[in-house]
């Protein structure tokens, strides 16, 4: 007997339906990608996704079909994914800062039909255009009057173009489990590979990770998506603001510390996310200029591991830190450091030995650590097993490839290393490839930089393996010392030496002037492993 609720599809249109309703007036700030700060609302986000809507299917655009964006966090971005979306086809995310031809291989391999694209990227899509057969048009995210000449095929500008609908439309049926989104991993490992969202996952995923104990965002909240929405499905921001009707204050190209705190503190945000890096930039702006952050409750960090001393420099400022993990495959968010009674009412130590954990997950994500063997591991905290997930918003296989990427009992297989606590926390310790195998033991290399960040004179900390005559593998450290800073090997050492076993301190310590970083703005281990392999005078 089937129940008697209404048949009400998960799509993603519901999202901005329901903000332009209830929360219609809220305001939508972004800094442009021509300068100025604009300023519109959830209504007319609305308005102008139906209009978008209405002008793709105008242009031949049919369900199913992938239509790209390469553009900044801006307003004009969130009206492309809801207009996409809201067409029955499925927005495609490129990250400008993959390799030219690693874009070009994408952009091929998903076949998009059309591209919205920033005027930052014109230079590089010009470039490109003559390797990309399948994209029939270009539409370049501005006015008429700031409409640079370009060679980009069938190329117009965004606001003449979506000012020949009327918006006069109805969002595209479908099922709720159609495709949404095609977001490709960055690919470290061999070709990309493309993550198929569908409308569904999105909608589900958004509703679980907007929990109390998760993201919890309300309609008084100010949210800052400083994660650009072309990594990891934009952590999903664009989708959970408009579900609580908090108002979003999108940076646009400008990532660096003095922009992202004046737009914060002129906008009032209240809560903003973005990965390591980003923040440690912020930080040093601060430091430097003793600029305010006075409105900024709560920063989640993710995408790598927070280092404790990031943790302790934000809380110092009155900033709560929500260390999250996860990955483009699961949606992306996997696990959320909320408090639960087990570890509440701890003193200011002790909370941030939690928040070094990257938390449990929301109810969407189930997940386990097993042995190489596939036999589950203990949750006792030490021991360490590879990190799987399932759920319906983890991804079962990747786009065009033949099979599912699921272990035989339906497993997702993160490649991360971590332990769970009996509380449920897990914590990374290290990607499976990135982990120190030295006499048959593991280190976690993340474990060794967090520490290492700890050091009041290092900017930013990377360990790698390097191949050892006696123990196969040996920890080197690698830093780049804080501007005007000088860092030496003994007083590097001499402040780990009491936090880690003996066995785990770095047999050496390289001083350099800057760490290679991955598009998404992670420390670049493969580069640094080839660079540093033979360190110990192993070939
Ligand atoms: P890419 O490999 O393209 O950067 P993802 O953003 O999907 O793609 O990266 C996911 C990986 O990032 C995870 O498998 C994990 O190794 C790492 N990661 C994400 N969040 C954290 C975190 N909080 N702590 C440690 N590692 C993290």
């Amino acid at each position: 007997m089937l129940g008697l609720m209404q048949d009400w599809p998960l799509r993603l249109h519901r999202l901005i339906d329901h903000a332009a309703r209830h929360h219609g007036a809220r305001p939508i700030v972004s800094r442009s990608v021509e300068g100025p700060v604009h300023r519109t609302d959830y209504a007319a986000i609305h308005r102008r996704s139906l209009a978008l809507a209405q002008r793709l299917a105008r242009e031949g655009v049919k369900p199913g079909d992938r239509v790209a964006t390469m553009a900044w966090n801006t307003w004009r971005h969130i009206e492309a994914w809801y207009g996409i979306t809201g067409a029955g086809a499925i927005y495609h995310t490129l990250n400008p800062r993959l390799f030219p031809d690693q874009i070009a291989w994408i952009l091929n391999h998903a076949e998009s039909r059309l591209m919205f694209c920033d005027l930052s990227f014109l230079k590089l899509l010009e470039g490109l255009a003559p390797k990309l057969p399948h994209i029939l048009r270009f539409i370049v995210l501005t006015g008429p009057e700031t409409m640079p000449e370009t060679s980009l095929p069938g190329a117009v500008d965004y606001e003449s173009w979506l000012a020949e609908a009327d918006g006069d439309f109805e969002w595209v049926a479908g099922e709720e489990n159609a495709a949404a989104g095609l977001c490709y991993t960055s690919g470290t490992t061999g070709e990309p590979k493309g993550v198929l969202y569908s409308h569904r996952s999105n909608v589900i995923h958004a509703l679980a990770c907007n929990a109390p104990d998760m993201l919890g965002l309300s309609a008084t909240d100010r949210v800052m998506p400083v994660v650009p929405m072309f990594h990891a499905n934009g952590w999903c921001l664009p989708f959970i603001a408009p579900l609580s009707g908090a108002s979003l204050v999108l940076p646009g190209p400008k990532l660096d510390g003095e922009s992202l705190q004046s737009l914060m503190q002129a906008e009032g945000v209240t809560f903003t996310a973005a990965v390591p890096t980003v923040w440690l930039g912020l930080l040093q702006y601060l430091e430097a200029s003793s600029a305010p952050l006075s409105t900024l409750k709560r920063v989640v960090i993710g995408g790598s591991a927070c280092p404790r001393a990031l943790t302790a420099a934000f809380e110092r400022r009155g900033v709560h830190v929500v260390h999250a993990w996860g990955m483009t495959e699961t949606s992306p968010i996997g696990t959320i450091c909320g408090v639960k009674p087990e570890v509440a009412g701890r003193d200011a130590e002790g909370t941030l030995d939690l928040q070094e954990t990257q938390g449990f997950p929301p109810f969407t994500v189930d997940m386990r650590i097993v042995g190489d063997d596939g036999a589950e591991k203990p949750w006792d905290g030490t021991t360490f097993g590879n990190l799987q997930v399932r759920g319906p918003t983890v991804t079962r296989g990747y786009f065009k490839a033949e099979r599912d990427a699921l272990t035989p009992d339906g497993w997702f297989e993160t490649g991360d290393v971590a332990t769970i606590d009996p509380a449920g926390y897990m914590h990374i310790t290290d990607r499976t490839k990135d982990v120190i195998k030295s006499g048959g033991e593991w280190i976690s290399s993340i474990e060794l930089e967090n520490l290492a960040m700890g050091h009041p004179d290092v900017a930013e900390a990377a360990v790698v393996a390097a191949r050892h005559p006696k123990w196969d593998e040996r920890p080197l450290l690698v830093v780049v010392p804080k501007a005007g800073r000088e860092v030496s090997r003994d007083s590097l050492l001499a402040h780990l030496a009491p936090q880690v076993a003996k066995w785990w301190l770095p047999d050496d310590v390289v001083v350099v002037a800057e760490i290679p970083h991955t598009a998404t703005g992670k420390i670049l281990k493969t580069k640094l492993r080839e660079q540093f392999a033979g360190y110990f005078g192993v070939p």
